[in-house]
């Protein structure tokens, strides 16, 4: 498989959020958001992927204290066919898995919670179909907001793919601590009003865009 790291830390984001996990990052993205802060799993001028065989990523995974696994990107679900065969040896693992919803998923049976991030147009790409809906219980959904008019597009998009907002996480952009608090002041507030759930990005605001922690 496709592999840019596999590292031990917390959760930073989203309902698990501060839950010790190991992070298995995958390789690879169908999608170029202009502020993404992992463009080292997908473009080529600063990649660095390297393959792995199956036995030496269940070997790192292993060597953690740790029984929950975040599978995150880059976009993961490129690489279904490789991850159920992984799964199927990591039955121990609670598994989230993070996607940006574009690809539809063969992997449903080995993962317990699916942190699903539909990008809007503040990421730079051209509009696409969901293709992981809410009647997929094991489903949450996660906007990242750069602008408080980005507001009307989240409830739009909601309303078409009848998501619910007890399902559905804000969470600012930026990779810096001073971006995320400058937007979560408002956004918290927009949270409050609206009924979403706030997520913060604690990792940022721990360690910056630092990798590895
Ligand atoms: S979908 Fe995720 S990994 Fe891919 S470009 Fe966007 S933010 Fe980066």
């Amino acid at each position: 498989m496709l592999i840019n790291e596999i590292f031990y830390s917390i959760q930073g984001e989203g309902p698990s959020i501060g839950k010790p996990s190991v992070f298995l990052r995958l390789g690879g993205c169908n999608l170029k958001c202009k502020w993404c802060d992992s463009k080292y799993t997908w473009d080529p001028k600063v990649s660095d992927n390297k393959v792995m065989k199956l036995d030496q990523i269940i070997k790192k995974i292993e060597s953690y204290p740790c029984n929950h696994l975040v599978i995150t990107g880059g976009e993961p679900v490129l690489q279904q066919d490789g991850l159920k065969e992984l799964l199927s040896e990591l039955k121990k693992y609670y598994v989230e898995i993070e996607t940006n919803g574009s690809i539809a998923l063969k992997i449903n049976k080995y993962i317990e919670q699916f942190n699903c991030s539909p990008k809007l147009k503040n990421s730079g790409n051209l509009p696409y179909p969901l293709k992981i809906l809410p009647t997929n219980k094991k489903v949450i959904y996660k906007f990242v907001i750069s602008n408080k008019s980005d507001l009307n597009e989240v409830k739009k998009y909601c309303k078409k793919y009848k998501i619910p907002k007890n399902r559905t996480w804000l969470m600012p952009e930026g990779t810096s601590k001073a971006d995320i608090l400058k937007r979560s002041k408002w956004l918290i507030e927009i949270c409050k009003k609206e009924g979403y759930n706030f997520s913060p990005r604690l990792h940022i605001m721990l360690y910056g865009n630092e990798r590895k922690k």
